[in-house]
């Protein structure tokens, strides 16, 4: 089969996710056929750094025959069994240890899922659940942030703050609420009226106080938890301000409100911890997973517990009418297990937080003083470059989807960089190395000349269009 076989049938046959169908069968997918360590290759033999890892979790890059090894011998051994109805199997119960391990004392369960959405799915039952148990079952209000991404499922949309998600095939879950953001460039420097002029722990300190407010309105004997990333992924790689995270932990204590800190993106080193509620000091009562739980060889995920909600939900629970047919899949537990027995064995964490993630700051910035980047930030390997009109120092025209342009002549100079409206990002591989971090930066700049090229082109075109 050729490029254009694959195109022909997936036309005809595949609805992509998060996709413009028709959109694309005019375009034409690019078929991807081969991974190698950080890279890509495509059916037309181009090798393209891939520095989103994935979907943020190839963790440890392509092609680890350990990891294949690890899901041959147990597929060989037992390849399905469930853990319903009092049974279970060797993968899960090393994976549940494994994690518990790894994870912050107080945290000693785990509930295993297919994915990350079906985790916040999980999250939603059990922490409306531990109200009720608690004596407060008008406990119910979850509050969530605008622009969050929880997942997909419905539980995981409602949870999120995706205003498009939103707007398609609703109503959603009630009694869920959002509250702003800690985006500093988007919504404090540029915001609309919100904030003009601060300085970004001011602004962290205002969002912290937008969540009282909502408790508040909501009524604190109605609010069950507050979810949120430690670091916002899919939002735009949002680094909240050093004042944010303190300040809403201090309100959540306030009023007794449980923390649900999304670690779906953050947890398994990302930030340069295990976990990114240990990098910014969280202590959250529940952390979803998934991603680079298992570098995404296979899917799993699941909610680690904390002592307080699981104590309640083992004592005073019975049983809990929850659990899917693949929780805790002893294939997939298998290879998760190894894939975090392979980053402890090579400290791929420690490498993170010491060397992969300050070196890719310093390069990082540099590209700060590119004329289209208005702000470069990056935490651990996670980063975000914040793209501006360089003739007027202000935000583009969201219609030029200038952010597109910019992606698009990414994967042409062969590097995947998302965009998220203007915002670039990147969260390469945790097993990049110092050569392949300078090939990205550098291929990242190439492609912001391009974009600031190709806008040229046009600004030209439409004056001698005006001029004609
Ligand atoms: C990807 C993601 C999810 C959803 O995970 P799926 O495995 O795609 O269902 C949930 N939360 C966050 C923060 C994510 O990035």
């Amino acid at each position: 089969m050729q490029t254009s076989d694959y195109q022909r049938l997936d036309r005809a046959h595949h609805l992509h996710p998060f996709t413009d169908f028709k959109a694309l069968g005019e375009e034409g997918s690019r078929i991807i056929e081969r991974g190698e360590g950080v890279y890509i290759i495509d059916s037309e033999g181009n090798r393209i750094l891939d520095g989103m890892a994935g979907l943020w979790c190839v963790n440890l890059g392509y092609g680890r025959e350990e990891l294949v090894e690890a899901a041959t011998a147990q597929m060989r051994q037992l390849p399905y069994y469930n853990n319903f109805f009092k049974t279970t199997h060797p993968p899960a119960v090393k994976l549940a240890e494994t994690l518990c391990r790894l994870a912050p004392p107080h945290i000693n369960r785990v509930f295993f899922t297919g994915s990350g959405s079906e985790a916040n799915d999980t999250v939603l039952r059990m922490v409306r659940r531990y109200w009720a148990l608690k004596g407060q079952p008008e406990k119910q209000w979850v509050i969530g942030r605008e622009n969050a991404y929880h997942g997909s499922t419905v539980a995981g949309l409602s949870l999120g703050g995706m205003a498009p998600m939103h707007e398609q095939g609703g109503p959603l879950v009630p009694k869920i609420a959002h509250v702003r953001q800690p985006w500093w460039f988007g919504e404090g420097r540029f915001g609309e009226g919100r904030s003009e002029g601060q300085d970004p722990e001011t602004f962290g300190r205002e969002c912290a106080a937008a969540l009282e407010a909502k408790i508040l309105e909501l009524g604190e004997e109605n609010v069950a938890a507050f979810i949120a990333e430690p670091v916002q992924g899919a939002g735009g790689a949002i680094i909240p301000p050093a004042s944010y995270w303190p300040a809403v932990k201090a309100v959540l204590a306030k009023y007794d409100i449980l923390l649900v800190a999304d670690e779906v993106i953050c947890g398994f080193g990302r930030l340069g911890e295990w976990f990114g509620s240990v990098h910014y000091g969280l202590e959250p009562d529940l952390m979803p997973i998934a991603k680079g739980l298992s570098s995404g060889y296979l899917p799993i995920g699941g909610v680690l517990v904390g002592d307080r909600v699981a104590d309640t939900l083992i004592e005073e629970g019975g049983e809990f009418f929850h659990g899917f047919t693949y929780s805790g899949h002893p294939t997939c537990a298998a290879v998760a297990q190894r894939n975090l027995e392979l980053m402890e064995a090579e400290g791929v964490v420690e490498r993170v937080r010491d060397d992969l993630g300050p070196y890719l700051a310093q390069r990082w910035q540099a590209l700060a003083k590119h004329p289209l980047v208005g702000e470069a930030r990056s935490l651990g390997l996670i980063g975000a470059l914040e793209l501006i009109d360089p003739a007027t120092g202000e935000r583009f025209d969201k219609a030029l989807a200038v952010g597109n342009l910019c992606r698009d002549l990414c994967f042409a100079s062969g590097l995947v960089m998302r965009s998220v409206g203007d915002t670039m990002i990147i969260s390469p591989p945790l097993v990049i190395s110092h050569a392949e971090i300078d090939e990205l930066v550098d291929k990242a700049r190439a492609a912001l000349d391009a974009t600031l090229a190709r806008l040229a082109d046009t600004t030209t075109d439409q004056q001698e269009e005006t001029s004609a």
